[in-house]
């Protein structure tokens, strides 16, 4: 009987089909539901509210889009927890400190479990092989979600750990060649490189920082 396929299947091989890495654009995109969500439905829920006062706030990340939002009425009733605070600290001359983390910080931390050990437990799945062919035929994981992944479990799909270590091997080489070219004398062969070639630091620094926007 076939096993039903996962919505991760699902979502995964979409973000796949997506320029850069396709854990950020999961992250970002559920990130930012998890934000509308909590300020529409949530800003009643006292535990929610306890949690964000504990965290002050969203972290700044989290929180830049917070003044464009288009409910009011919710940012100013989370705000007025954290003001207030705050108003206590000043007054008493004592730093104010979190005790909890920003909300969507821990929610960002168990979509990336979620999904990261759905795709180290993928070969045991008899959706396996399809996960791999799209997987390897996107641009994978950004370094500090594949640092991530094998911190996550000793037993990784061999796959997953070849393409990552071509991916990153490549960017290593090219990177190299990039620097090599650019020095007083190498102008010609420079330009002899290819467009995407001539890039590639910009390549590496979203490689090396993720880009969840
Ligand atoms: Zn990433
Ligand atoms: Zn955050």
């Amino acid at each position: 009987m076939a096993v039903a396929k996962h919505i991760n299947f699902f979502e995964l091989r979409d973000a796949c089909a997506e320029p850069g890495c396709p854990l950020c654009r999961i992250v970002s995109r559920r990130a930012e539901q998890y934000i509308d969500n909590t300020l529409f439905e949530h800003v009643s829920d006292r535990s929610f509210r306890k949690a964000y006062r504990l965290a002050g706030g969203f972290c700044a990340f989290h929180s830049r889009g917070l003044e464009s939002f288009r409910d009011g009425l919710a940012v100013a009733i989370l705000g007025r927890d954290i003001l207030e605070d705050r108003l206590i600290s000043f007054k008493k001359r004592k730093p104010w400190r979190p005790v909890e983390r920003c909300p969507v910080c821990v929610e960002q931390d168990s979509i990336e479990t979620e999904y990261l050990t759905f795709l180290i437990q993928s070969d045991r799945d008899e959706n396996g092989r399809e996960v791999q062919a799209y997987f390897t035929a996107s641009d994978g994981l950004c370094v500090p979600h594949y640092a991530r992944l094998i911190s996550l479990a000793k037993r990784i799909p061999a796959w997953l750990t070849e393409f990552h270590n071509h991916k990153f091997e490549t960017l290593f080489t090219r990177t190299s060649q990039f620097i090599e070219l650019s020095a007083y004398g190498r102008q010609e062969d420079f330009a002899k490189l290819s467009q995407k070639d001539k890039l590639v630091w910009k390549e590496l620094a979203l490689s090396l920082r993720g880009n969840r926007d």
